[in-house]
């Protein structure tokens, strides 16, 4: 794997520039300030030389969201980078099976789904011998996933069940509780469910004042998200193309 100068990344620079245009736009419209909604972004089921591409271009935020996808992506990039990656950052976004926190808690700087308490214990145990290992620097971040429907495909706690997850995430020292995560149902008004997320995150913050951050909005609805306080858009398709298929 090289630096990269070829179609792809010609592909991936005039998509990454149009979301970014669309990002400052949906910014502006919002009467917010340049660089406070950070763009994450989603390179699930694309190879590491898309990630490699997408650095040259000058991103250093990314989002995974399955293992042991991430893993060997990830280890193959630090590889190739002579062993450090510097401030690039990864963070798991997709959902996370207990038996898999130890592998995520490596690399991943957030967790973006964490939606129940026994995955935020297994978390804690995997940072802490991440840190005590010197795999990791510092605590791994937590995003609390909000269910807006309660419908349990898309994951998600109720709003009701949040305050008992974040005081368990404030509980551990491996563990920093940074916000909320959304991904909006697919049926209904998109705008509707981002004003509902953005009331929840403002009741949430009443109590958890340092839970800043609203990781909300992909590829179609980044608009809308950040119109109602988004601080982490998580764009794949528009960027990337659309997903390949995989066999497992
Ligand atoms: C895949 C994925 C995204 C990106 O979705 P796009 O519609 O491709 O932009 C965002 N968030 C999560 C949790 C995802 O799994």
């Amino acid at each position: 794997m090289t630096a990269h100068d070829d179609e792809r990344t010609a592909q991936l620079a005039q998509s990454l520039s149009a979301v970014r245009t669309r990002l400052d736009a949906a910014v502006d419209a919002a009467g917010r300030r340049p660089g406070d909604v950070d763009l994450l972004v989603v390179t699930k089921f694309f190879p590491a030389e898309d990630v490699a591409r997408l650095i040259t271009l000058g991103e250093k935020d990314f989002g995974e969201s399955r293992e042991p996808e991430a893993s060997r992506k990830i280890d193959e990039l630090r590889a190739d980078a002579g062993g450090d990656l510097g401030d690039v950052a990864f963070d798991m976004i997709g959902s996370v099976q207990t038996k898999k926190a130890r592998t995520v808690a490596r690399w991943a700087r957030a967790v973006h789904s964490v939606d129940r308490d026994k995955l935020i214990d297994h978390l804690a145990t995997a940072s802490k011998s991440a840190l005590d290992d010197g795999e990791r620097s510092t605590p791994l971040g937590i995003y609390l996933q909000l269910s807006l429907d309660g419908d349990p495909t898309r994951g998600g706690a109720l709003e009701k069940e949040l305050p008992e997850l974040a005081d368990r995430v404030e509980a551990s020292d491996s563990l920093a509780l940074r916000g909320l995560m959304v991904i909006a149902p697919l049926d209904g008004d998109v705008d509707e469910w981002m004003a509902r997320t953005a009331q929840a995150h403002e009741r949430f913050r009443a109590r958890f004042p340092q839970a800043t951050a609203l990781s909300a909005g992909m590829s179609a609805d980044l608009e809308s998200a950040v119109a109602h306080g988004s601080t982490c858009v998580r764009v794949g398709t528009a960027i990337m193309g659309p997903r390949p298929l995989i066999s497992h």
